[in-house]
């Protein structure tokens, strides 16, 4: 044996596991494989000025290495069973918030300390939005900001370096099963453990389905939340972000009854591309220093699409239509509210115009030639009604870019231990389709951390 346990991706679910692990049991053997970066190596070569677009790199520093899909994230963390996964199903809901507010407490005391801690509790908001027919979810939000998380990030690994060993730039390729254990295989070598936990993230989602596939794992997938990243002056929604900091807000639509949710609410933050496996998507995030604050806050507007049978590619669809805007726009593209609503597409001296100024650089054009109809008349009927709770989300100068695209991955079939039917084998974080959010694939590398100490 070369490992008592192997840990694959160091994301906040890999690091908490690591962690946990680590600081419990000294003698452990731990080894952490991941097909990134280290932290400091991490870099995206897009500059604005020589770089405008996704080069789309062996390895994408935004989304794989030291801190995973995170590293580079507004650093929300959010306190709740509401949103952001369902762990509680597996674990019960008192177990899964006491295990989130053990890791707000270890990134407290690994550089986060300071940092605000947001909550609807007791908030008139809620009232306001229930009278515009939203709902407003219940929530506690750490934000850590990007600089934080960044600094968390590197105390945790100056933390475990030496007490585990870490592989960069080294993907996992296959999982066997072995008499007392695991065969890992990479390319540089196979590994021997007795426990593996698998944190592969989103970005590890197609090698996920391989992986489930070769070892008869059950898995099913059916939902994928489609929409755009709204942009417009962060003075409108100060109300909801001084209080709240990220309001999650759901609305149904009229027409069609669908769910459309704010998601992922950057104040004076700025908007960014993802690339998910080769899909340049959008994404927004923003600093806790007030000195790299922009005039602007983003958010993302979704609309949750579940499928029933006999389709079962969600994800699939939700990339063709990326690719469609990914084709027209060679990226992301932006438009203007009112350039959808008089339906022309946006031109560059259109945005150049603008009175909100766009802090991604993206190919002005026309999304309704992108979106689905009903995910398009989704997000319009929502941004009337948040009109009504922060006047001016309709005005013509709110910069709407597509596509979002909240990829779920497929739900692994795990029990209340977050292990498969192999014993031993436990698959946690955004790869197991359980967990959606730093908290959650945080918390759930502590769980079964201290599965396996037990
Ligand atoms: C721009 C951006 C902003 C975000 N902002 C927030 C936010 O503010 N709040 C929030 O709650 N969530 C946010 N998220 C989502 C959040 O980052 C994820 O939910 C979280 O990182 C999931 O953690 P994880 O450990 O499960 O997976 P990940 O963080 O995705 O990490 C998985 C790691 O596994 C590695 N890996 C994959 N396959 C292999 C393999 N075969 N071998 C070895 N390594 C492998 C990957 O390289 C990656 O580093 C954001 C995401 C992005 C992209």
């Amino acid at each position: 044996m070369d490992y008592d346990v192997i840990i694959i991706g160091a994301g906040p679910g890999g690091i908490f596991a690591a962690y946990e692990l680590t600081k419990n049991d000294p003698s452990l053997k731990v080894a952490v494989f991941e097909a990134g970066h280290a932290l400091e190596d991490r870099v995206c070569p897009i500059d604005g000025v020589k770089v405008r677009g996704c080069i789309h790199c062996k390895s994408c520093s935004i989304m794989s290495g030291f801190g995973g899909a995170g590293a580079f994230s507004d650093g929300k963390y959010n306190i709740t069973n509401d949103f952001g996964g369902t762990l509680h199903e597996h674990i019960g809901r008192d177990e899964a918030i006491r295990l989130m507010e053990y890791v707000d407490r270890i990134n407290l005391e690994n550089g986060g300390e300071g940092t605000k801690l947001y909550s609807t509790t007791n908030t008139d908001l809620k009232k306001i939005c229930m009278q515009n027919k939203l709902q407003l979810l219940d929530a506690s939000v750490r934000h850590l900001g990007t600089d934080i998380n960044y600094v968390v990030l590197k105390n945790l690994f100056a933390l475990l370096k030496d007490k585990a060993s870490f592989f960069f730039m080294t993907p996992v390729e296959s999982i066997k099963k072995t008499a007392d254990g695991f065969l890992i295989h990479t390319k540089d070598g196979d590994h021997e453990c007795r426990k593996c936990i698998v944190s592969a993230g989103r970005i590890g989602s197609k090698w996920m389905e391989e992986t489930c596939r070769s070892l008869d794992i059950p898995t099913k997938s059916n939902r994928v939340d489609i929409g755009v990243r709204v942009e417009l002056p962060a003075v409108l929604f100060a109300h909801l972000t001084d209080e709240l900091y990220e309001s999650k807000i759901v609305y149904r639509t009229e027409k069609f009854e669908d769910r459309v949710r704010t998601f992922c609410m950057n104040p004076y933050g700025s908007v960014v591309t993802e690339n998910t496996n080769g899909i340049v998507t959008v994404n927004g995030h923003s600093f806790d220093d007030p000195e790299k604050r922009t005039k602007n806050t983003n958010f993302a507007l979704l609309v949750a699409k579940h499928f029933s049978e006999p389709f079962k590619d969600s994800n699939g669809y939700g990339e063709s239509i990326a690719r469609l805007s990914n084709m027209l726009g060679g990226g992301v593209i932006v438009q203007r509210f009112g350039d959808i609503i008089r339906g022309r597409r946006s031109t560059a001296k259109r945005i150049t115009e603008n009175f909100v100024t766009p802090t991604l650089q993206a190919e002005p054009g026309d999304l309704s030639l992108v979106l689905p109809k009903r995910i398009m008349d989704g997000i319009l009927e929502m941004i009337y009604a948040l009109d009504k709770i922060a006047p001016g989300t309709a005005n013509d100068d709110t910069l709407l870019y597509g596509v979002e695209v909240k990829f779920y991955n497929m739900e692994v079939d795990v029990n209340e231990n977050l292990e498969t039917a192999y014993k031993g084998l436990y698959i946690i974080g955004d790869g197991s389709g359980v967990t959606h959010s730093l908290s959650h694939a945080s918390a759930s590398g502590v769980y079964v951390a201290r599965k396996i100490l037990e």
